[in-house]
């Protein structure tokens, strides 16, 4: 499996993703909002775009579909209920689906709803897994729920699934929010060495040569995994005097998600 992460370089910061077969030169395009800098860099590669995935039904996600899919005549898939929301999608995806590139690429398909309810991160079959996903996970950070999600679902989704992957899961987000987020941890969790480090390295990096990090690391520095942190408790009692003693960790990603929003 071959990983492109395309840096768009627009306001809203996103990346796109080419996933190809070596063996084929067979490529699926994850959320190709920047058409022209994905069909360019399959050209380059000597790369067929066959396929067009969507995360998730927001434009800055799926507004590069219609010239994707007239240059290369890729078929459009995305979550099975997103078919309302997403013009000419072929294939309706749900959870535990396989979704092949060529020969040699398999990802399967996770139902992940929290940013919006039709929301599906992939996740490769290979020696060390990748996760693509969208606006779920963030590198430091958790997407929002303000157009279409709901907050608990997206704590569900942390703890029943993304927890649960192994630790070295390369994380490939849908957009590049790292230095901010890594802000907001350090704001939670003013001690998190690993976040102050992160942040000294990454500060004013080119994100078209983003560092690509993994569950493990994220499990560090992502204040939405950290919800049992002695500080990250210890702070959030500061803004929410009646926390329990031991809250738990739904109650306490659910504020962090709050706080994030006003911050
Ligand atoms: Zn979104």
């Amino acid at each position: 499996m071959i990983v492109k992460q395309i840096w768009t370089a627009n306001n809203y910061r996103n990346f796109n993703y080419l996933i190809a077969c070596a063996e084929t030169g067979e490529a699926l395009a994850v959320d190709p909002l920047d058409h022209e800098k994905c069909l360019a860099a399959a050209k380059d590669a000597g790369w067929q775009i066959t396929q067009i995935l969507n995360t998730h039904e927001h434009h800055d996600h799926t507004g590069g579909n219609d010239a994707v899919a007239r240059a290369t005549g890729a078929a459009i898939l995305a979550h099975r209920n997103a078919r309302d929301s997403i013009p000419g999608m072929q294939r309706g995806l749900g959870a535990g689906d396989l979704v092949k590139v060529g020969k040699t690429v398999e990802l399967e398909v996770l139902d992940t709803p929290g940013h919006t309810m039709t929301h599906v991160c992939l996740r490769s079959h290979t020696d060390q897994p990748a996760l693509f996903c969208g606006d779920t996970l963030f590198n430091a950070g958790a997407g929002n729920c303000h157009n279409g999600g709901h907050p608990s679902e997206l704590y569900k989704t942390f703890s029943e699934q993304l927890e649960r992957l192994p630790g070295s899961t390369r994380i490939y987000p849908g957009h590049d929010y790292i230095e901010n987020n890594l802000k907001f941890t350090l704001d939670r969790e003013p001690d998190n060495r690993d976040a102050a480090d992160m942040l000294g390295r990454v500060a004013g990096h080119d994100p078209a040569a983003a560092f690509v990090t993994t569950l493990d690391v994220e499990r560090t520095i992502n204040t939405f995994f950290r919800l049992s942190s002695p500080t990250v408790i210890a702070k959030l009692r500061e803004a929410f005097p009646d926390l329990p003693d031991n809250p738990d960790e739904r109650t306490v990603f659910l504020k962090l998600r709050e706080l994030r929003n006003k911050w």
